[in-house]
Order: C-alpha cells, then structure tokens, then sequence
C-alpha cells in the first residue's frame, strides 16, 4: 500500500529524541531537552506587527508562486548587503522554509542514481531528501580533528562518474563548525576538476557566527556561482522556525525549474510570513546580534563546562547553537544495572532516561562518535543539563 519512495526514508532522529522527551515529561519526570533544533527565543516584536498589520489589512490571497516581488527584492538586497552576492529577483524562489528549497532544488536536479555527497555528520534531512528525489547519497566521514570539516583530499575520493552534487552546510548542524574561506577554496579548487557537480550551499546559520563573519562558498570562489544553490531562510536568524519561510537562489535554468516544481506541489509560502519575512530583511538588525551575542556566552559555557568532564572531547564551534563532543571513551562501558552502552543512541537514551538530560545521538547524523547538544536554552537550564550529563557519564564504568 506505500509507495517505495515513501519506504525506503526514515522519520527525523532528532524528532525521535524530543518525542520521547516530551512523553517521559508528560509522565512526570523532570527532563532537560537539548535536543531542539530551534531558537529558545520569540520572534522579534517589529516582525510580528507586520505580520499583525498583514492580517488586518486583508492581505490573505496568494502571492506569485515564487514569492511576492517585493519580498524578493528585498533578499536581493539582503544578498548584496551581508553576502556581496548579486541575484535579480527572478533569481529567487521563496519557500515553505529553506527545508522546502532545499526539497525542491533536489528535485529539480537530482535524477534516479545520481550520487550526491554529502559530509558527514549531517543535518539529517539532506540523505532522506536525496533518495525521495531519486538519487544515492553519498555520505563522507570526516574527522573530529579536523572540527568534522570535509578536506579537499576526502571529497576528491568521493566523486564518481556518478557524482551529481555535493551539500556544503556552513555554519554546520550538528557540529556548529564554519568553513574558513580557504577552506572553502581548497574544495573549489578540486571542483573546479569537476565542472558536471552542483554545489548545495545551505547558509541558514548564516547570522549564529561568533568569531569572524560568515563566509559563503561563493565569497570564496565567485566562479562557481553557475552551479551553486544558495540556501537561506528566516528561521534561525530571526527566531521564525514556525513561519515556514525560506528561499533558494542559483542559476536562472535551475530556479525555474524549482519553480515549476512548486507551482504544482505547494505555491508560495503564507502571504503573512512573507510580510514577516519583509519587516524581518528591512527592519533593524539589532534583535539578531542580540540574539547572537546570548548564544555566544551559552557556547562559552557550554564547551568549558563539558571539557570539565572526564572523557568528553569538544571543540569550539564557530556557529550555529549546537555542540558536538566526542563521546567515543563512553562507548563500551556499563550502566549502573550493568546494561552496556554499544552506540551513540544507546548513550542518548540513557542520558534520557536515566538522568532526564535530552541530546540526539551522533548516529542520527552519520556520526557514531558524536552526540549533538543544543544550546538554544536559558543558562539556568544549561547549568542543570551540564550537572545531568556529569552525573550520568560519570557513573558509567
Ligand atoms: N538546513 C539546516 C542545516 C537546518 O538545521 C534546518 C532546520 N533544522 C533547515 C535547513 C531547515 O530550516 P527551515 O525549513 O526551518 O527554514
């Protein structure tokens, strides 16, 4: 009765582990997620009145399938203001979150066997989303060593004649690590080689970058920018997870394809989050450094705290609101009841269940050394979730 498609993908890990959370709280037990994937905090007051006005206003009907020109226009700028990136505005599809764009793009390019690579840890959408649109992924280990960055020598190994696309995501969900704009060179260079393979570049951490500013694969090698798909959207930067508001940008063949796509499964995004969307581009950039500089001192924290425990290695992550230490010394070990910890999930869900503190296990991504914390929490509930995880680690043997 269901379509192989719709067989062969697996439901979100990470919603697994706040769904599992949610219910044990429901119980009755005291439970401290780090397992959300969205900021703690509300969106920005001047966004939601555009929304507010929207509504009152009667702005209710559809929009252009690609978003209302005026919201375009206003990513166009955007796009030259923060990125020195230079897209018209038929150049831009707006979507039901970049999630959406990203679904899309995939769509309008991938065909059936197409490898499309993808570094891993992962978000862990980017393989699903693949194999719906009919192509192979192809995930590529990458080394804590190197904060989980993909080198120019492991991403040569990895192309085929197959090879269709590779999915750069900086700031990165799950690490948090941000690539340098050498970095992103040296992998130009390689692709360079490789003129048939698309470059997926999912920016939506863009404005979570603590240390220097946000590089886009594309300040670093402007010649690839033919084939390359910019990924953005609001949901980060602004707080707007709920809105559903994202977009893509590329090659004109591309978008209009993209387009296509959309015209026929969704339309444009709401015509209200499009308002917010608006307000958000135009309006003052204040509540976002705000919002930027909080999660920097949880960061500080958080990597400080965690380096205290015996056995968890973690690095500094430049972005994002996640953490991804190294929890291989914990694998093996046993459990008060003498239950043995094989896996990142098993270690995910004794933490859970045991000591109340949520985190997704590295597995979910392609990493089975890894766990993903996020910080998107008040301190207090970051103090309480550090005691959590000291306790449960530390009582393993
Ligand atoms: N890309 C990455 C790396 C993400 O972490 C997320 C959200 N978890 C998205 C894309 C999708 O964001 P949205 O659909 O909310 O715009």
């Amino acid at each position: 009765m269901i379509s192989k498609k719709a067989r062969q993908i697996s439901p979100s890990e990470t919603l697994k582990v706040s769904a599992k959370a949610k219910q044990l709280a429901r119980e009755g037990k005291s439970i401290v997620s780090l397992s959300a994937g969205e900021p703690d905090f509300k969106t920005p007051a001047h966004i939601c009145n555009a929304a507010i006005e929207a509504i009152t206003d009667g702005f209710h009907g559809y929009t252009m399938n690609t978003g209302m020109p005026e919201l375009r226009e206003a990513i166009s700028e955007k796009l030259k203001r923060d990125n020195r990136l230079s897209y018209p505005v038929d150049q831009i599809v707006c979507s039901n979150g970049a999630k959406q764009s990203i679904g899309f793009s995939l769509l309008a390019t991938i065909d059936e066997g197409d490898e499309v690579i993808i570094p891993a840890p992962y978000w862990v959408s980017y393989p699903q989303m693949v194999k719906l649109a009919g192509g192979t992924p192809v995930p590529v280990s990458t080394q804590f060593d190197n904060n989980y960055k993909l080198t120019p020598g492991q991403l040569e190994e990895a192309i085929t004649g197959k090879t269709k696309a590779l999915i750069l995501c900086s700031p990165s969900n799950p690490t948090g690590a941000c690539y340098t704009r050498n970095e992103l060179k040296e992998l130009a260079s390689i692709l360079e080689d490789h003129p048939e393979i698309l470059i997926f570049s999912d920016e939506i951490y863009e404005y979570i970058v603590f240390d220097d500013e946000h590089v886009s694969i594309l300040n670093a090698a402007p010649e690839l920018k033919d084939r390359t798909i910019l990924i953005n959207g609001f949901s980060k930067g602004f707080a707007m997870t709920g809105w559903r508001l994202g977009y893509m940008a590329g090659p004109k063949n591309i978008v209009d394809a993209v387009a296509k796509i959309q015209s026929q499964e969704t339309s444009a995004p709401s015509s209200i989050s499009q308002k917010a969307g608006l307000a958000a581009y135009t309006g003052s950039m204040k509540p976002v450094t705000e919002m930027r500089e909080a999660f920097r001192k949880r960061r500080d924290f958080i990597v400080e705290a965690l380096r205290s425990i015996e056995g968890v290695e973690c690095f500094m992550p430049s972005g994002a609101f996640y953490v991804f230490p190294d929890i291989k010394a914990f694998l093996g070990l046993h459990t008060e009841n003498g239950e043995v910890i094989n896996t990142s999930t098993d270690l995910s869900m004794y933490l859970l269940e045991k000591h109340g503190v949520a985190a997704v296990p590295g597995d979910a991504f392609g990493e089975p050394e890894g766990l993903r914390l996020s910080y998107a929490n008040s301190m207090d509930e970051l103090k309480e979730a550090v005691e959590r995880l000291r306790d449960g680690l530390s009582s393993l043997s």
